[in-house]
């Protein structure tokens, strides 16, 4: 049977769609560069590593580049495991989470430590892409600017890079806005003297971006890259551990690649930036043979103590609203303290608005500072080799008297602060193991002076030409305050250098 006249005759009176182009299918989700199209590539720049320093320079290279021409290379050892900040995905809860990303599959302890400390240490590396930051806490404050005098550079030169790094991370104190325990807590602490304690300063973004929802609000270095890929160009390899970087006269000229499988590649580059976290940037320095006594050198992390307590809080309301607070260092202090409300679902209000427990949890932290000494370092293991052949890595680690000192006095701070304000102390504060933080800085430290310096104050090494530093281990000292937020403004700053250096 013929069809009617008026099918037959449809492309006479209806524009019809052209068939869609064949599709260049994506078998992740971000696109991948095979390791040996990249080994026929020159690179402008090499990233090595893509947690907050490697995600920073990404970005802002490519957002100065939008898709200039400029050839970028970004090589991650680990694989791709979670697409957003683990907080970001509806069926990890703090617990699960934790349980997931500490599978050593991809945490791995680094075991031969060595410490005169009655406790043990306790520093591990995270492989994947997006590093640590797929986990990260996201307490964002910045630096005291007495934490500057041991930098290359003052907090008011670094002001116009925490402003950017603020925003692209989307920091604010919005987290504990209208909440009714925030406000009542941060009163009664004012009240018995912390005049300065404040709302935590968070990386989750509240304002609405994606087609009116946001998808993604709790901040990780993913977001950075999401931003780099609609902007500019870069290929991305990952399963692809940096062991090497090759210099020529004095000048980085590219980088050694092993797969797990151990086979090899070499990645040339003219520019490349080292952003493999404080631990495995000496290691990978070390391994190169580069002479500098300070390489791996004046690691500083945070000395860590806390506490749980319970707190009764009669109240009207049906929602006791969120709860972050920071006590912040100050020139007093060497030391913060935060004060969170410990698994928050317990309180969330059922459909009925009802809440079913009113004694609540409440945990206490309290961050250090740790002195930048000679003495606390990485170095290669004589003689022990991992899974790929390279030589495992040992951390020397220990408090100095003045850091005891820090901790004693953070620790009665901490219980003063419980006391006064109501909450009721399970346990007095206990130390962490040292690195269990993780908030190592400092192996390749900046300055100004080579003796005592990696790099100088833009992160290029003072023994090798383009071969830059931009993540934690730049940090010459850290206070007692969070580091990512800095780790972030300078790695943008140093980001800046590197458009600078190749416009000339
Ligand atoms: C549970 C937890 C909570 C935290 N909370 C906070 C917080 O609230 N506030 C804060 O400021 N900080 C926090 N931190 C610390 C913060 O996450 C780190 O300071 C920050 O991520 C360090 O950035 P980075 O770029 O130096 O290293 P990372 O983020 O670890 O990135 C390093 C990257 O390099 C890759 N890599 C390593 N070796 C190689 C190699 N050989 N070749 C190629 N790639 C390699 C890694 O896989 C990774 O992707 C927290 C950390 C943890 C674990």
């Amino acid at each position: 049977m013929s069809s009617p006249r008026y099918f037959r005759d449809v492309k006479q009176y209806i524009h019809v769609c052209s068939s869609n182009p064949p599709l260049d299918y994506l078998d992740h989700w971000i696109p991948l560069t095979p390791l040996e199209q990249m080994a026929r590539t020159d690179y402008d720049v090499i990233i090595v590593g893509t947690g907050a320093g490697g995600g920073a320079v990404l970005w802002r290279l490519c957002d100065k580049w939008r898709k200039g021409g400029k050839r970028i290379a970004v090589i991650e050892r680990g694989d791709l495991l979670l697409p957003t900040h683990a907080m970001n995905l509806p069926t990890l809860n703090y617990e699960r989470m934790i349980r997931f990303v500490e599978n050593p599959k991809f945490k791995q302890p680094i075991t031969c430590h060595h410490t005169d400390l009655a406790i043990p240490l306790d520093f591990s590396q995270f492989f994947a892409f997006g590093g640590r930051t797929l986990y990260w806490g996201t307490g964002s404050p910045r630096f005291h600017p007495l934490d500057f005098q041991t930098w290359p550079f003052t907090y008011q030169e670094l002001l116009p890079y925490y402003q950017i790094a603020e925003r692209v991370m989307g920091v604010s104190q919005k987290f504990t806005q209208r909440s009714t325990i925030q406000q009542n807590l941060l009163r009664r602490l004012r009240t018995i003297g912390y005049v300065e304690a404040t709302d935590f300063p968070l990386a989750i973004d509240h304002n609405f971006r994606k087609n009116g929802l946001h998808l993604s609000a709790v901040f990780s270095s993913i977001n950075l890259f999401a931003h780099a890929l609609n902007v500019g160009a870069f290929d991305l390899a990952v399963n692809a551990r940096v062991v090497q970087v090759f210099t020529d006269k004095g000048t980085v000229v590219g980088v050694q690649v092993l797969t797990p499988s151990r086979k090899a590649y070499v990645i040339k580059g003219k520019i490349v930036v080292l952003a493999a976290s404080t631990l495995e940037n000496p290691h990978i320095l070390l391994c190169s043979g580069i002479q500098d006594e300070s390489i791996g050198r004046y690691l500083v992390n945070h000395s860590w103590a806390e506490t749980e307590g319970r707190l009764e809080f009669v109240h009207s309301e049906r929602e006791i609203g969120n709860m972050a607070i920071l006590v912040p260092r100050t020139h007093r202090q060497r030391y913060q303290v935060e004060i969170h409300l410990d698994q928050p679902y317990e309180y969330a209000p059922n459909i009925y608005g009802e809440i079913g427990n009113r004694d609540l949890r409440i945990s206490m932290r309290g961050f250090g500072a740790v002195e930048p000494r000679y003495t606390n370092r990485v170095s290669l293991s004589p003689n022990q080799v991992d899974e790929y052949g390279i030589p495992k890595l040992a951390v020397h680690f220990t408090f100095s008297e003045r850091d005891l000192h820090v901790i004693q006095q953070m620790i009665s701070s901490m219980e003063n602060q419980a006391c006064g304000i109501g909450i009721h102390l399970i346990a007095p504060p206990c130390l962490k193991p040292p690195g269990r933080e993780s908030h190592e800085s400092g192996t390749c430290r900046m300055g100004n002076n080579p003796h005592f310096s990696v790099t100088n104050q833009y992160g290029e090494l003072h023994q090798v030409s383009n071969l830059f530093v931009a993540d934690s281990s730049v940090l010459p000292y850290i206070g007692g305050t969070n580091p990512a937020l800095t780790i972030v403004a300078v790695a943008i700053r140093t980001a800046d250098y590197i458009l600078h250096r190749l416009k000339n």
